[in-house]
């Protein structure tokens, strides 16, 4: 058993937290949001007047926050309260600049660090099947590894410091572009008077084929699980899309990348999160590429 300090339990944090707590951890928590406490209560994890109180006692610490800002706030906070040998696990997804600070406050301090994003949604969290995406060093991920696998259904060591980030926004960049790529191929389809049944046997049996297509169909019927059958309700919202694409067009504009596509991507779902779809699943653009609302 490890004592677990987990700071942000939201829509991932708290099932995260339950799954630490199903493992045989003792859970230390801490959210600004007293429901969000409550909820984690519920799961068994105890709960703590502040994030200082929180790590206290922790061998391990885990952050699952909104933004960069928000991370190096609470690592400011808490780094210097941390017992010596503690190790850091962020999970949340921020920029990869913002994600090297955070391992460099926890070296200030002689603690270990992993930056670990996930990739699964709250389904992911629930089930304790998220894909962790790793960096830092071989000793860091090597301590992380057994915390992270009640949580998870695959773990990558990506690299050093930053590297799980940089895999992350590369990967969430191909997804929206693919997304989009996709629902236009369906509106092509429909204008040509092709069923979507028939350009789903194609596809994804060619050189189409992709995650997309194949699991997240943007149209209702050929693959009966995917949003598209229920709503368009997510699944993965049109806002964490954005905040992904637009994560990664910072780090292209910062690295010199060329991601002409990734920035259209972040373009077009800029335009459809500001028609009031933020919170509908990622894969109602196409809706918004018909002209239609999601
Ligand atoms: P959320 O908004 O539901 O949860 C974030 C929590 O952090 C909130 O409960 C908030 O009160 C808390 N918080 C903020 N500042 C705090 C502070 N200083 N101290 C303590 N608590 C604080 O968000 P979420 O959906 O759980 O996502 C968390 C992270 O995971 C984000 O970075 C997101 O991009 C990433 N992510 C989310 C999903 C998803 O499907 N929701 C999937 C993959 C990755």
């Amino acid at each position: 058993m490890t004592t677990i300090a987990f700071i942000g339990l939201g829509n991932m944090g708290n099932p995260m937290a339950a799954n630490l707590v199903k493992a045989g951890h003792a859970v230390h928590g801490f959210d600004l949001m007293p429901e969000n406490l409550t909820i984690a209560k519920d799961h068994g994890v105890v709960i703590m007047a502040n994030a200082i109180a929180a790590v206290r006692d922790a061998d391990v610490i885990i952050t699952m926050l909104p933004a960069g800002k928000h991370v190096l706030s609470v690592y400011e906070d808490i780094a210097p309260k941390a017992k010596k040998r503690t190790l850091f696990i962020d999970s949340s997804t921020i920029d990869v600049e913002s994600a090297r600070k955070a391992h460099a406050i926890a070296g200030k301090h002689g603690l270990l660090s992993i930056d670990a994003p996930v990739s699964g949604g709250t389904v992911g969290a629930t089930a304790g099947t998220l894909t962790f995406m790793a960096g830092g060093s071989k000793d860091a991920f090597a301590r992380a590894e057994p915390i992270l696998k009640p949580m998870a259904g695959r773990i990558v060591h990506c690299g050093d410091g930053g590297a799980g980030q940089a895999a992350k926004i590369c990967n969430n960049m191909i997804l929206g572009i693919s997304m989009i790529g996709v629902a236009e191929a369906f509106v092509l389809a429909e204008k040509l008077g092709l069923s979507n049944q028939a350009l789903f046997d194609v596809a994804s049996t060619s050189s189409g084929q992709c995650w997309s297509l194949t699991t997240y169909c943007p149209v209702p019927g050929p693959v009966p699980t995917s949003p598209a059958n229920n709503g368009y309700r997510p699944g993965f919202a049109a806002a964490l899309m954005l905040k992904d694409l637009k994560l990664s067009q910072e780090a292209a504009q910062s690295s010199g990348a060329v991601t002409p596509l990734g920035a259209e991507a972040a373009q077009l779902y800029a335009l459809f999160n500001a028609q009031g779809n933020a919170g509908a699943d990622f894969s109602g653009i196409i809706n918004f590429l018909r002209g239609a609302p999601a």
